[in-house]
C-alpha cells in the first residue's frame, strides 16, 4: 500500500485502556504504557500493536478488567503530582533547606533529642518514598540536611534567633521580670527568669534566660 505523503495521525481512544494504555500525558498522540511507563510512536496507537504489547511484555497482566487498569490510571495521576513534587525538592536545594529548619522545630518543640532527625526521621522519610510513592528515596533524602551535627547547628541558630528577637522586643517595651527557683533530680537549684510585656497589644511571657 502506498503511504499516503499527509499520514493520518492516529487519535487515543478510551478503549485502548483495556490493552493498558493511556495517551502520553506530554503528547496526547502517543500512546504510553500504564505498566512500564514507555511512551511509543503514533504508529503504536493501534489496537493489534497495543495488545500485542500487553502480552508480549506483560502477560502476568493481559487478563486483567478495565478497573484493573482505572486503578492505575489513579496511582500514575498520584505519581505525576509526587513526580512533580520531588523534582521541586531535588532541583531547589533551598527548599531542602527550609524542609530541615521546619523539622528541627518539630524535634525541637516536641522535646525529642537532637538524634530524631537522623535516626528516625530520614529512615521515615525514604520509607515512605520507596515503598509508598515507589521513588528512588535518595535523591530527596540527600537534598534534606538532617545528620546528627546539623540538626544541633539549626536548633543553636534557632535559639540564637528566638533569643535575638526577644531581646530587641524588650529593648523598647516596659516589661516585668518575674525570677523563680527549681530543683533539679540531682538537687541542682535552677533559677528561672520569665519577662511580662505588652507587644503589639497583647500581653506576652517568655522565658529570659535558666541558670543552674
Ligand atoms: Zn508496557
Amino acid at each position: 500500500m502506498a503511504e499516503n505523503p499527509k499520514k493520518k495521525s492516529r487519535q487515543y481512544s478510551i478503549n485502548y485502556l483495556k490493552f493498558g494504555f493511556i495517551a502520553s500525558p506530554t503528547n496526547q498522540r502517543l500512546p504510553f504504557c500504564l505498566l512500564c511507563n514507555q511512551v511509543f510512536s503514533n504508529e503504536g496507537m493501534k489496537p493489534s500493536r497495543m495488545c500485542g504489547h500487553l502480552t508480549k511484555k506483560h502477560p502476568d497482566k493481559k487478563d486483567k478488567d478495565l478497573k484493573y487498569f482505572q486503578t492505575l490510571i489513579k496511582q500514575f495521576a498520584n505519581r505525576s503530582s509526587i513526580d512533580g513534587m520531588i523534582n521541586k525538592i531535588t532541583t531547589k536545594n533551598d527548599d531542602g533547606f527550609v524542609v530541615s529548619y521546619n523539622i528541627f522545630l518539630l524535634i525541637a518543640k516536641c522535646g525529642k533529642p537532637h538524634t530524631t532527625g537522623e535516626k528516625l526521621i530520614l529512615p521515615a522519610i525514604r520509607e515512605v518514598i520507596s515503598t509508598v510513592m515507589h521513588q528512588d528515596a535518595s535523591s530527596v533524602v540527600r537534598s534534606i540536611p538532617l545528620s546528627n551535627n546539623s540538626v544541633l547547628r539549626r536548633i543553636e541558630e534557632l535559639a540564637i534567633d528566638v533569643e535575638q528577637q526577644l531581646c530587641k522586643v524588650l529593648q523598647t517595651t516596659e516589661l516585668a521580670l518575674q525570677l523563680d527557683e527549681s530543683t533539679l533530680r540531682d538537687n541542682e537549684t535552677l533559677l528561672m527568669a520569665y519577662v511580662r510585656y505588652i507587644h503589639n497589644g497583647v500581653s506576652k511571657e517568655e522565658m529570659l534566660f535558666t541558670v543552674v
